[in-house]
């Protein structure tokens, strides 16, 4: 990047690929491109094998009790807006409530609005506390007619790991079904969905190592056959008649259209790399570098570290502040980002679609730097390097 070492450090924002994943979809466009599920002939069967395979790998990969437990959507967005309108269909009415946190990201906050827009419900929100979530008056929160709590596992602004076991066993201690956005856990942290226990839950395969345009929302079965489609189309049918359609069984009754088959099965390659080298084992390597950077960071008197010292994914959320004649000032995330990138560290700046948060925190945005399993020490030193040289510059 400009002539140097390219360091990457926008991993929350998407990852990069293996050379497996890629040669993963060339192989798979290459040798058995043929659409799904409809065809009598060889090559639709290989395409439908791989993509079932991929599902079951999906399920095994989270814990979950069973691949139809698994609904292939375009990333976490797309499935958090399927939940919210199919949820929402089911079982919200005038004057029912959902509540979300303060520190989620837009796509966890804006399908409940549209859906309590639409159905005349009431969003509730869960406070901070300082830099953290304050769950304490959670219990209080939770009415008769609270409908659904949706979360974050991991902020991808704060890279804080949220209490959310405590959640969840407050949200079913009131018979209230949960929700987590793992879109930022997943890549970071071992999950089992039946340790966990939640009722839904939604990632990216792009932000772990897969390709783009692919996610998950897995709910559990007694859930997900308790909900209408969200959208209609092929995949999705048993039959269609004018005078009435029936649904396919599950997962399939959530998968209108022909699905990205190659995106899911480029998804398994992306969860084996994962796996053999160890989700612990990469908790743990993410964890020691993020404890590193923060370390380092704290030694520069002019940067500022959001939640620092709580137990984090893989995320580092700062500011800078310069001196000026009117005394300590903050700088812009933008500029020191960009001075960053031209010395060919890439990081983050902005609100990270969580504007409601950085509101909270009363700045402009933050610069964020996120690490993925390929990242070492010597990435964190050229970013301290380049950010001192950043802040001189500034200064
Ligand atoms: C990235 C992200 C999303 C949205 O994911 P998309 O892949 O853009 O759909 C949602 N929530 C969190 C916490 C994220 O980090």
């Amino acid at each position: 990047m400009y002539g140097k070492r390219l360091v990457y450090l926008d991993n929350a924002a998407t990852s990069q690929k293996p050379q497996v994943v890629l040669d993963a979809i060339v192989e798979a466009y290459t040798h058995w491109n043929a659409n799904i599920h409809r065809g009598v002939h060889h090559l639709s069967q290989v395409a439908t094998e791989h993509h079932e395979l991929a599902r079951q790998a999906v399920a095994d990969f989270f814990h979950a009790r069973s691949a139809k437990e698994i609904v292939f959507t375009k990333g976490t967005t797309d499935a958090l807006n399927m939940l919210a309108f199919s949820f929402g269909e089911a079982f919200v009415n005038e004057g029912d409530e959902i509540i979300v946190s303060t520190l989620e990201h837009h796509s966890n906050i804006v399908p409940w609005q549209m859906l309590c827009s639409r159905k005349k419900a009431t969003l509730k929100v869960i406070p901070m506390q300082g830099e953290v979530l304050d769950i304490s008056g959670l219990e209080q929160m939770i009415t008769p007619r609270t409908r659904l709590i949706s979360v974050a596992q991991v902020s991808n602004v704060l890279g804080i790991i949220n209490p959310v076991e405590e959640i969840i066993r407050l949200a079913h201690a009131h018979g209230v079904p949960i929700c987590i956005d793992g879109a930022q856990s997943a890549p970071h942290i071992p999950i089992d969905l039946q340790t966990l226990n939640c009722d839904f839950f939604a990632c990216s395969a792009h932000k772990m190592y897969g390709p783009t345009g692919l996610g998950v929302l897995y709910g559990k079965e007694t859930w997900l056959n308790q909900l209408p489609p969200a959208e209609g189309g092929g995949e999705m049918i048993e039959h269609v008649r004018f005078e009435g359609t029936t649904y396919n069984v599950l997962p399939y009754k959530f998968e209108a259209g022909t699905p990205n088959f190659i995106g899911s099965y480029a998804f398994a390659v992306a969860l084996q790399y994962m796996q053999a080298k160890g989700m612990p084992a990469i908790m743990e390597h993410e964890m020691h570098l993020t404890r590193y950077c923060e370390e380092q960071l704290s030694r520069l008197p002019e940067v500022k570290i959001y939640a620092a010292g709580e137990p984090k994914a893989g995320v580092v959320s700062f500011n800078v502040y310069a001196d000026s004649r009117e005394g300590k000032r903050l700088v812009h995330p933008f500029d020191v980002g960009t001075l960053l990138d031209r010395q060919g560290v890439a990081v983050r700046t902005g609100h990270h679609c969580a504007e409601p948060l950085i509101d909270y925190l009363q700045v402009p945005g933050t610069v964020r730097a996120s690490f993925g399993l390929y990242n070492d020490k010597k990435d964190v030193d050229d970013f301290i390097h380049a950010l001192q040289r950043a802040i001189m510059m500034l200064s």
